[in-house]
C-alpha cells in the first residue's frame, strides 16, 4: 500500500493540478495537505482580505476533495515540520508540490528536500502550476533572467505549453489522519466590506463568464476605469484556484485582439515571477538603485491623506477608497495611485508596496513588489524617470467623470472635467472635498531633484 502527500501552497484546485495528477497516479493513497504556515503569518502576510479568501479557498477545496471521496488535511505551524511530521504519520514515502518563485518558496523547498530525505522521504517538485512558464524555461544569452519584458514576451510566446490535466475522478485519503477545523470566512474580522468570494468554483465560473463575454473587448476596453472590463481574475491566479496554464489555452482558443491582449497580461505575471525566482531580495531591496533620497517623516501625513483617499486628487483617492472597500484595484489604478506616492509625494515604494500588501486579496509578492519597483523607477521599467499627472491621466482614463463619481461622493454633482478639479468648479470646491496635497510642477521638482536629475 503506497502513500504520497500532496502539499497544497498558492494551488488551491482540483483541475489542472499535476502534483495532485502524479500523487494519484503513483500511489493508492493521497493526504491532500494545507500548512497554515506560522512564518507567513508572523510576517505579516496573512491579512483579513487574503485570509479570508483562502478559507474561501479551503472549503471549496475540501468539498470537492469529499465529493471524489477524499477529503483535505489542514495542520497549522512550521511548514517543514508540520509536512514531514505527516508523511512520518501518514507511511507516505513522496511529497508532491509546486514550485514557487519567491526566496521563502525557494528555502522551503530546499529544507523540504533535505529533512525528508533525513527520515527516508522524496520531494518530488512540479513546475508550471502556478505559472504558465516557469522561471528559468526562457533567458537571454549571458543572464538567467529577462530584465526587458519584451522580448521576454517574444521567447514566452513561443513556448510550447505543457496540456492541462482533467482533475481526478477519486481520491482515496487514509484513515486516522487528524485534521485542523477548516477555517471560515465569517471568522475573520476587519475585511472590506466589498471583497470577493474565494476557491476554485468560483474561479471556474468567473472565467467561463469572462471568456463568454469579456474578453474579446478586452484589448479596447481594458484601461477603462469606469467601465470594469478585465477579468478580475487576479485573486484567482494568485491563490492558484484557476491554473494560468489551462486560462492561457482556453483565452487563447478566442482568437482575436482581446484574447491576445489578455495572455499577455499572464505574460508579465511570469515575467515578475522570474525576475522574483532569480533576484529574491528585490522583494525588500531595489533591482536597480537610482540612489533615491525618499521623504522622511515629514511625509508621514502626505502618506496618510493617500492611504485614505484624500489628497484633493479625485482620481486617486477613487481608487484608494475602491482599494479599502473592495481589496482590489484596476491596474490603471494601481498605476496611477503608485505613481502618484512615489513620483509625486516622493516616497519610498516599500511603503506604498506594503499598504497594497495589507489589502489586496490578490497581494502577491512578485507582482507587487516589482510592479510597485517598475512604476517607482527601480524595477524593469526601461523609462524609469516617468512621471504618470494624475489630471492627465483622469482625463483619458475617466474622460466623464463616473469613476470618481462612483467612489468620491463628495464629487458626485460635479461633471467633467470639473469632477477632476474640483477647485475650478465655478460654485467652489466642494465641502468636505480637500485641497490638493501636492502642486505638480513643484513635486516634479522634488522629485528630480531627490533622484539626482537636475
Ligand atoms: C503598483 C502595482 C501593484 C500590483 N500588485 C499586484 C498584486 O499584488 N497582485 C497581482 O496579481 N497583480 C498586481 N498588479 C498587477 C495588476 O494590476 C493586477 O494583476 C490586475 O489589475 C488584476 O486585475 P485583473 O485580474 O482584472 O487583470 P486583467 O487585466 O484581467 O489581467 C489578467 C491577469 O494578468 C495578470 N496581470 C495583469 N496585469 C499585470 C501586471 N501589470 N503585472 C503582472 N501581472 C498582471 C494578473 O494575474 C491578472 O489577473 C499590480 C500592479 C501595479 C501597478
Amino acid at each position: 500500500m503506497t502513500v504520497s502527500v500532496v502539499l497544497f501552497t498558492a494551488d488551491l484546485r482540483l483541475h489542472d493540478h499535476p502534483p495532485l495528477r502524479a500523487a494519484t497516479g503513483s500511489a493508492d493513497h493521497v493526504v491532500p495537505l494545507f500548512v497554515r504556515d506560522r512564518a507567513i503569518e508572523a510576517a505579516g502576510f496573512a491579512v483579513p482580505n487574503r485570509r479570508a479568501f483562502l478559507a474561501d479557498c479551503l472549503r471549496d477545496l475540501d468539498a470537492g476533495l469529499r465529493e471524489r471521496g477524499g477529503r483535505l488535511v489542514v495542520r497549522g505551524g512550521a511548514v517543514v515540520a508540520q509536512v514531514c511530521r505527516l508523511a512520518r504519520e501518514a507511511g507516505a514515502a513522496e511529497v508532491h508540490m509546486a514550485a514557487g518563485p519567491s526566496g521563502y518558496a525557494q528555502e522551503r523547498e530546499r529544507r523540504l528536500r533535505e529533512e525528508l530525505a533525513a527520515q527516508g522521504g522524496r520531494l518530488v517538485v512540479h513546475d508550471a502550476v502556478t505559472c504558465v512558464v516557469p522561471p528559468g524555461a526562457v533567458t537571454p544569452a549571458g543572464s538567467d533572467h529577462f530584465a526587458v519584458f519584451t522580448p521576454y514576451f517574444r521567447q514566452w510566446s513561443a513556448q510550447a505549453l505543457r496540456t492541462p490535466v482533467p482533475a481526478p475522478r477519486r481520491v482515496s485519503v487514509p484513515d486516522g489522519l487528524g485534521s485542523e477545523r477548516l477555517p471560515d470566512r465569517a471568522g475573520v474580522p476587519g475585511t472590506s466590506p466589498g471583497l470577493a468570494a474565494g476557491g476554485e468554483s468560483e474561479g471556474r465560473k468567473r472565467l467561463a463568464a469572462w471568456l463568454r463575454r469579456g474578453v474579446e473587448a478586452y484589448e479596447e476596453r481594458h484601461d477603462d476605469l469606469a467601465g470594469d472590463a478585465t477579468s478580475r481574475l487576479s485573486a484567482h491566479l494568485h491563490f492558484g484556484t484557476l491554473s494560468p496554464v489551462e486560462v492561457a489555452h482556453r483565452a487563447r482558443r478566442h482568437a482575436g485582439a482581446g484574447a491576445e491582449a489578455f495572455v499577455r497580461q499572464l505574460a508579465w505575471r511570469d515575467f515578475h515571477q522570474q525576475v522574483l525566482a532569480a533576484r529574491p531580495a528585490t522583494a525588500a531591496a531595489d533591482y536597480r538603485t537610482r540612489h533615491d533620497d525618499w521623504r522622511g517623516a515629514d511625509a508621514e501625513p502626505d502618506v496618510a491623506a493617500w492611504r485614505e483617499g484624500r489628497t484633493g486628487y479625485p482620481v486617486i483617492d477613487a481608487a484608494m477608497r475602491q482599494l479599502a472597500h473592495e481589496g482590489w484595484l484596476h491596474n490603471r489604478a494601481r498605476l496611477l495611485t503608485a505613481s502618484f506616492l512615489t513620483k509625486t509625494l516622493y516616497v519610498d515604494w516599500r511603503t506604498g508596496a506594503r499598504h497594497f500588501l495589507d489589502l489586496l486579496v490578490d497581494g502577491d509578492i512578485a507582482n507587487n513588489q516589482l510592479n510597485w519597483q517598475w512604476v517607482a523607477g527601480t524595477g524593469t521599467d526601461t523609462r524609469p524617470n516617468r512621471v504618470l499627472n494624475p489630471l492627465a491621466q483622469a482625463r483619458r482614463y475617466d474622460p466623464d467623470g463616473a469613476y470618481v463619481r462612483r467612489w468620491v461622493p463628495e464629487l458626485r454633482d460635479l461633471a467633467a472635467p470639473a469632477v477632476h478639479r474640483p477647485w475650478t468648479s465655478p460654485s467652489g470646491p466642494p465641502r468636505g472635498y480637500p485641497p490638493p496635497i501636492a502642486d505638480l510642477s513643484t513635486a516634479l521638482t522634488r522629485f528630480r531633484v531627490g533622484r539626482g536629475l537636475t
